[in-house]
């Protein structure tokens, strides 16, 4: 069940720096004072008339009057300057919640998950959606960085396996180095060595275009159907 979008005000209420360049940022909601929201959907932030960007929601449907943006600040143009200068205390607009890139509580397909980098935002709420809905059946997710620094909540996701005997968790960098032991390569190389069968499998994509279209390409010569690709396309 998707809600329809509506304008929100909220109050920033904490910021962390989750890597140099990644910020994550606490919004109390004021209006309304709590925004309904499937896992997966993202808002939208005016900058004129017709400039917009969209922030994906990282935190759960199940707190939703204090949701959790986080964003790759490195493209440096107007939404990552506004990004980075967001502090408690500030009060911001937008409107939300919106997409298609959600978790369907009726859908009895086995999920596979890929994340390129900052894309593993809305990957991160449907996660953990499925933590507080008692989840059971078998989930994979591929989060791809450049280098393990690019890795925001790799602790937390480890964490997350750790708890759950249904979420596999396989991290994968572009470059070693820094006491890097896992696995290293691009995200479509680990998902065609990690998902050897597509029968009954639902995949999300988040991230770049070009990585988007790499690992619907190897899915679906493995024969997964179109349809059964939900992705999200950040640039
Ligand atoms: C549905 C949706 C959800 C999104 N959710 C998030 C989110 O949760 N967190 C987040 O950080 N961004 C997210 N984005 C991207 C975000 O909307 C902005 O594009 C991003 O913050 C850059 O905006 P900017 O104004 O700073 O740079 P711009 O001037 O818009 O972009 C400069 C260039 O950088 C490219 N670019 C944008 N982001 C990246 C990136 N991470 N890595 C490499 N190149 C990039 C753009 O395509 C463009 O070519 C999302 C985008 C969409 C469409």
């Amino acid at each position: 069940m998707v809600d329809r979008p509506r304008e929100c005000r909220a109050r920033v209420t904490g910021r962390r720096l989750l890597a140099p360049d990644i910020i994550e940022i606490d919004l109390q909601m004021l209006e309304p004072s709590a925004l309904a929201f499937s896992a997966g959907q993202w808002v939208s932030v005016p900058f004129g008339p017709k400039t917009v960007r969209a922030y994906s929601i990282a935190s759960a449907p199940s707190s939703p009057s204090r949701v959790t943006l986080c964003a790759d600040v490195a493209p440096d143009g107007i939404g990552s300057r506004w990004f980075r200068a967001l502090a408690a205390g500030d009060e911001v607009s937008f409107k939300g919640p919106l997409g298609g890139f959600v978790w369907s509580s009726g859908d009895s397909r086995r999920p596979v998950f890929a994340a390129e980098e900052i894309g593993i935002v809305p990957i991160r709420s449907i996660l953990l959606d499925l933590e507080t809905i008692s989840f059971n059946r078998p989930a994979l997710l591929v989060y791809w960085a450049r280098d393990p620094g690019w890795l925001a909540y790799d602790d937390e996701l480890r964490s997350l396996a750790r708890r759950h005997s249904w979420f596999a968790y396989h991290p994968v960098v572009g470059q070693g180095g820094g006491g890097w032991s896992g696995l290293v390569g691009t995200p479509g190389e680990i998902v065609d060595r990690l998902v050897p069968d597509v029968t009954g499998l639902v995949a999300y994509v988040a991230g770049g275009e070009a990585t988007i279209k790499l690992v619907r390409d190897v899915l679906r010569t493995k024969g997964l159907d179109r349809k059964a690709v939900k992705w999200e396309k950040f640039w």
